[in-house]
């Protein structure tokens, strides 16, 4: 368990080489937490739940840019859909068809990363490569006018054995790699990989991480998580 917080200074220099992004993630943590980052010059936040992001959205500053990053059901996209900057766990074609719905209706094109399963856990949320490559080449995808597909996210199972995690983030570089190749080579909106967290984001970064989601060493540990 990490105790120790780092500053985000620290973290942001680590990050510079990479020219990656730090996603801070703040959920459990309160608003008065966030602030203290947002005065430290922090505009990207990340939360996993949709009730607990819109009721920090209403308290703090308008240029936050809220990134949704843990799974988001369908009948609950209409609560963010106006002021979401990017959804991150986009992770069936059922839920992006309805972020595109809600997002027309808010005249807005939200953008997205598509979730993959990287990890040996069964449990976790996410396309595959078959189902992602259905899905970008679908005739119901190209009508989707209000959503921009702008990467990948992924997380790697929660163990101490560096190389695992290390091919889990390489096989999401991989895939990012050939989405890129057959259905984005023009477009350069199609560029982030959104890999790596407290415990994970040296070997992220390594592998070609565009954006780290760091909670536990900018904001301490959580309660019961
Ligand atoms: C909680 C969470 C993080 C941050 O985890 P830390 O270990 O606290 O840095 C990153 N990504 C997702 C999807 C999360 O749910």
């Amino acid at each position: 368990m990490l105790q120790k917080t780092t500053s985000r200074e620290s973290i942001l220099k680590e990050l510079e080489p990479y020219d990656a992004r730090l996603i801070a993630v703040s959920k459990t943590k309160p608003v008065e937490d966030i602030m203290d980052l947002y005065e430290q010059g922090q505009r990207a936040f990340g939360e996993n739940r949709v009730q607990e992001m819109v009721e920090k959205q209403e308290q703090l500053p308008g240029d936050i840019e809220w990134h949704l990053i843990g799974h988001l059901q369908r009948n609950k996209v209409k609560y963010i859909v106006p002021f979401v900057h990017m959804i991150e766990s986009v992770d069936s074609p059922r839920l992006l068809k309805e972020i595109n719905k809600r997002a027309r209706g808010e005249e807005r094109v939200i953008d997205c990363l598509l979730q993959f399963k990287i990890a040996e856990e069964e449990t976790k949320y996410g396309f595959d490569l078959p189902a992602a490559k259905e899905l970008l080449g679908s005739e119901s995808f190209e009508k989707m006018e209000h959503v921009r597909i702008c990467g990948l996210m992924g997380m790697a199972t929660f163990t101490d054995d560096e190389d695992q995690v290390r091919q889990e983030f390489r096989r999401l570089k991989e895939i990012f790699d050939t989405l890129k190749a057959e259905f984005f080579p023009d477009r350069d909106s199609f560029r982030e990989i959104s890999m790596g967290m407290s415990g994970d984001y040296h070997i992220a970064l390594e592998e070609g991480s565009t954006m780290v989601r760091i909670g536990t060493l900018l904001f301490g540990p959580r309660e019961g998580h």
